[in-house]
């Protein structure tokens, strides 16, 4: 038998041919990475402050993390949930440690771990109300994002996510974020729940006040529905504090987080707080990859790693500086932008006009930054960037707008 014919054909030219259509992406092939950046196959070297979209929290193949799955897939990749495995119990244990007295459920992604917490929903309508289907109601924030999937793009309100694919899943109805009487408005006695992104993320980084947050736990405690928090994105260290919601000084009754759970390797998980926890009985909910061996290991490195060098110590430090120098530019190129919003390294510089170009124009200097709803520029700096790379960052940022000025 002949072996198969190797055909030498551009990555540009594969994609085209073979890859679905559903993202317009630059012409950038990225190959290689370390710490805060990447390099293209043209040899060209960008500093990734898009971080995967807030995914790759340690930077490119920080070496505690590549040593950790190194060693973790040459011992055991995946046993399936129908067994334990020590790093899945470890894992679940640290975020426990985080989260507070509770429970933890492990997956692969943002948009299941979103899931999760809307069937969490349905079981506590249902362990409210006595009748299945009765008592589904969601709260939601207008602008909000919370995945791709049924659950999720139901809870998500934008025309741009939801167009095609109705109907949808039933039940959602939509406040105003930092609007907590738009909230109070909407709660009757078939809510099951308040389900909110502690700072949105998609949609332009938003975050809810400290003052709304706090005013949500009181509605919930008041009518009995869960406070699910959306931290897939603003969650794992990413404001400076573990979960964004630490800023507020409250507690949610479940949470959602993925994004830098794994600092690169796909992994998502809720916690259920323990008088919740179980709603979910065996056999109610399930995943075949859910926390495997290797996901939970590179979990379980992205913590050490928080630890060992005091990532959130040092994002609390150094995020200060870096956004008062970028919300210098409000003075500078008024113009041009309207604001800097965000904590830590979870940033958003909002323009007077569609961020597409800037976005270009940022990457030809060589800095990747990722664009958001509401003329937003998101800029995700990994949580190990050092002060050179994030005053190089303002310095970019400088150039860019000077030359559209
Ligand atoms: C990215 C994101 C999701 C979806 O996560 P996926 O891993 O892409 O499924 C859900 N919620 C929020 C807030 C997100 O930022």
């Amino acid at each position: 038998m002949n072996p198969p014919s190797i055909i030498r054909t551009s990555t540009a030219e594969l994609y085209d041919a073979n890859v679905l259509k559903n993202y317009a992406r630059p012409a950038l092939t990225l190959v290689r990475g370390a710490g805060a950046q990447v390099w293209d196959d043209a040899g060209n070297r960008y500093l990734d402050f898009t971080s995967g979209i807030a995914v790759s929290s340690l930077g490119h193949c920080h070496p505690h993390w590549v040593a950790a799955i190194s060693r973790q897939a040459g011992e055991l990749i995946h046993v399936s949930n129908l067994f334990r495995h020590p790093n899945q119990g470890e894992l679940a244990r640290r975020i426990v440690q985080r989260a507070g007295p509770g429970r933890v459920f492990f997956c692969n992604s943002g948009g299941e771990a979103d899931e999760a917490l809307i069937k969490l929903s349905r079981l506590h309508g249902l362990a409210k109300s006595g009748v299945e289907g009765k008592c589904i109601k969601v709260i939601c924030a207008k602008n909000a994002f919370h995945g791709r999937m049924f659950g999720g793009m139901s809870a998500t309100p934008q025309e741009k996510i939801q167009k095609g694919f109705r109907p949808l899943v039933a039940g959602f109805a939509f406040g105003e974020l930092n609007n907590l009487q738009s909230f109070a408005d909407l709660i009757d006695a078939d809510t099951a729940a308040i389900f909110v992104e502690t700072i949105q993320g998609e949609g332009g980084i938003n975050p809810c006040t400290p003052e709304f947050l706090r005013g949500l736990r009181q509605l919930c405690d008041q009518h009995n529905l869960l406070l699910l928090l959306d931290e897939v994105q603003c969650g794992v260290g990413r404001t400076g504090k573990f979960y964004a919601f630490e800023h507020a000084g409250i507690l949610p009754d479940a949470i959602a987080m993925a994004k830098g759970l794994g600092g690169g390797f796909p992994i998502g998980a809720i916690w259920i707080r323990d008088r919740f926890a179980d709603l979910f009985t065996p056999g109610s909910h399930g995943t075949t990859f859910g926390g495997t061996p290797l996901a939970c290991a590179a979990g379980l490195a992205v913590l050490d790693v928080f630890e060992r060098e005091n990532i959130l110590e040092t994002v609390r430090a150094r995020s200060g500086p870096w956004i008062e120098a970028l919300s210098k530019f409000i003075a500078e190129f008024s113009n041009q932008v309207v604001a800097v919003r965000g904590k830590g390294y979870l940033v958003g510089i909002q323009l007077t006009s569609d961020p597409a170009p800037y976005v270009a124009a940022l990457r030809e200097h060589g800095l990747l930054v990722v664009s958001a709803g509401g003329n937003v520029i998101r800029v995700f700096p990994p949580l190990v960037a050092t002060t050179e790379e994030l005053a190089q960052s303002v310095g970019i940022f400088r150039t860019v707008f000077s030359a559209k000025a």
